[in-house]
């Protein structure tokens, strides 16, 4: 089975924000001037979280662990939010979704934003990504736009696929594990 995942590798991340602007442009254009106030943020699906490290300030970006698990689609009372069996991800049907934003609520990453027009839940992964990926063929904008290499994406299931290879030769986390959600994204820390 196909089961795709996220990587980003905090040891190569430069802080350059790429990925973060990027994601607005291409998934969510109408939002450029506007800020996501779910989060008091701009509009993108990757959230940037200050964290302290031994009196060093680090950053995680943070966005849709695309859960094996989740939370928000056992939340959603109407099968908006749900997986796709056939490559793992989570997904969002607009034509479904009667905005009550348990999902949102429900999410223990706060992934979700609320988009301030249609009132409809967002979050990784946007349209354009999932068009790139699924018809295409491509890497998400996120990953193609990163000038450090500090990102990938793909399915974890095929031995062969780069960033298969990736998480054999790195150390790395995955974020509230404990919490059984089963998060497909994987954070390198060496
Ligand atoms: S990170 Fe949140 S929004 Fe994404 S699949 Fe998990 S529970 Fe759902
Ligand atoms: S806001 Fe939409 S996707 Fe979220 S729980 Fe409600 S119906 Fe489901
Ligand atoms: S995969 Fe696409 S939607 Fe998700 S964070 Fe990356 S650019 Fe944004």
């Amino acid at each position: 089975m196909t089961r795709y995942a996220h990587l980003w590798d905090a040891s190569k991340c430069v802080g350059c924000a790429a990925c973060i602007i990027e994601c607005i442009s291409g998934n969510h254009p109408d939002m450029m001037e506007s800020d996501n106030k779910s989060w008091n943020w701009v509009a993108s699906n990757i959230r940037r979280i200050e964290v302290e490290e031994s009196f060093r300030a680090r950053i995680l970006l943070l966005q849709c662990q695309h859960c094996d698990d989740p939370p928000c689609v056992h939340a959603c009372p109407t099968g908006a939010s749900y997986i796709d069996r056939s490559n793992g991800l989570v997904k969002i049907d607009p034509g479904k979704c009667i905005g009550c934003r348990y999902c949102v609520v429900a999410c223990p990453y706060n992934a979700r934003w609320v988009h301030p027009v249609t009132g409809l839940p967002e979050k990784c992964m946007g349209e354009t990504c999932l068009y790139i990926v699924e018809k295409l063929g491509g890497k998400p904008i996120c990953v193609s736009v990163c000038p450090a290499g500090a990102r990938d994406f793909g399915d974890i299931d095929d031995p062969s696929s780069s960033i298969s290879q990736r998480l054999r030769r790195s150390r790395f986390v995955r974020l509230l594990e404990y919490k059984g959600t089963g998060p497909k994204f994987f954070v390198v820390v060496g």
